[in-house]
């Protein structure tokens, strides 16, 4: 990757003072410094270097960790794919010389346009090709549907095969069950002919039950899963890591932000203190609150690399400090932390997609909350109003309709799901 060594200390200072520096990105200006100063194996003995020494130029690439038992190491940080890659090739420049360089997009992001704007980048950079990972998925479940798209998919990213493929939005254990044993044969043959290396999937609801499951098929290389501060730490969430660890699956965390689905103007009281409390904290320790969630989840070794929306280079760089950054949270950091999700639990979704879905007739309430987090947490309208017309026109007639109380009364989160489904009704329609 001779290309990431390139970015000197002068081109870093010269790009984060055109979109400014916060605390914690001094300090990564820094982060030479504080490894060496941390007895780093690679440090001239144990003293610490002094300010002006030039940083050393891999102390400045995005750390990369192993993935599962692939063979694969992947940057600890990975460029989520929903945005406008045509009109934003300059972010993937820049993630890529800052050593960013698994790459995650699906045949469904920007009706497309996601894996063509990366198919542009890698037109005008083929050299760059080899030193990525590159990830896509479908959205489709039968074998046909499959190599169908995964045809579109290679022929948009301009490459002859991608580094991972993932069927994209696993349920539950039963979907695993129904179309397990397609897939296993499915994959093989892929990989056989060379257009995948490994082959998995992503998750949003049961993601727990659903790490468990794939556990025990034995041809399940990858998973990306929702899992953040407010449901890393359950015995249910570790235990299903520790299940995929010891079977060789390489884990991407996304949904990583834990952001909330409901409105900020409703948000439940004590919301805003913890929320002031955790800011003026993080602040002090030169870090903001979003970058805090990164470094609780990378705390986890067992996570290969976290996938994370930045469509722009503010984005991009504040999430690349936390990266580089060495500081690690306190316990009084992960407490205020511990405090904000259960402050602002009644506005989280926790992806337990079938208890409400049982208790509402079968109504998809997971995937509708996840939506409105789209739009009320992420800004991406476009992307909520598009997945929300997707479904069924009576599925939708029925949201702003059903009597959602027994859903409601087994809801673990506490979350008001009526009125949260009457809002995803009118704002998203
Ligand atoms: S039961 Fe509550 S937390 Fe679980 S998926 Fe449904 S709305 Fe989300």
């Amino acid at each position: 990757m001779s290309d990431q060594s390139n970015l000197s200390r002068r081109d870093f200072l010269r790009t984060a003072g055109a979109i400014g520096v916060g605390a914690i990105g001094a300090r990564a200006l820094l982060s030479g410094t504080r490894v060496f100063a941390q007895g780093s194996p690679t440090a001239a003995g144990t003293q610490p270097a002094a300010l002006t020494q030039p940083v050393a130029e891999d102390a400045l690439t995005v750390p990369t960790r192993p993935f599962g038992k692939t063979g694969m190491n992947v940057s600890m940080l990975s460029l989520g794919g929903i945005f406008d890659i045509p009109r934003n090739q300059m972010v993937l420049k820049q993630a890529y010389k800052w050593g960013i360089t698994y790459w995650d997009t699906a045949n469904s992001y920007q009706d497309g346009n996601s894996e063509m704007g990366i198919g542009m980048y890698l037109d005008a950079n083929p050299g760059h090709r080899k030193n990525l990972c590159l990830v896509t998925k479908t959205s489709t479940r039968d074998s046909a549907g499959i190599s169908q798209e995964l045809q579109t998919s290679l022929e948009r990213l301009k490459t002859d095969h991608v580094d991972m493929y993932f069927i994209h939005g696993v349920r539950s254990p039963k979907e695993l069950a129904q179309y397990g044993q397609e897939w296993k044969a499915w994959a093989e043959k892929a990989k056989a002919e060379k257009k995948i290396r490994f082959f998995g999937f992503s998750t949003h609801s049961n993601m727990e039950e659903n790490l468990q499951a794939a556990a025990g098929l034995g041809f399940i290389d990858g998973i990306m899963l929702s899992y953040n501060f407010r449901i890393m730490d359950t015995d249910k969430m570790k235990s299903a890591v520790d299940a995929c660890v010891k079977a060789g699956i390489g884990l991407t965390a996304m949904k990583t932000q834990g952001a909330k689905s409901r409105r900020a103007a409703s948000q439940p009281a004590g919301a805003e203190e913890a929320e002031l409390a955790m800011v003026e904290r993080f602040a002090k320790r030169g870090f903001n609150d979003h970058q805090a969630r990164l470094k609780a989840i990378w705390e986890n070794p067992h996570i290969a690399s976290i996938c994370s929306q930045m469509p722009n280079l503010n984005i991009l760089q504040s999430n690349y400090q936390a990266a580089v950054d060495k500081t690690s949270l306190s316990r009084i950091d992960k407490e205020l932390l511990r405090q904000y999700a259960a402050a602002t639990c009644s506005s989280y979704c926790a992806g337990c997609g079938n208890i409400c879905q049982d208790a509402s007739g079968g109504l998809p309430i997971a995937d509708v909350m996840r939506f409105l987090m789209y739009h009320n947490d992420y800004g991406l309208t476009d992307h909520a109003r598009k997945l929300f017309a997707e479904l069924p026109g009576t599925v939708r007639w029925q949201l702003a309709q059903a009597d959602f109380s027994l859903a409601q009364h087994h809801c673990p989160q506490g979350l008001a799901i009526a009125e949260m489904m009457r809002e995803a009704a009118e704002t998203l329609a």
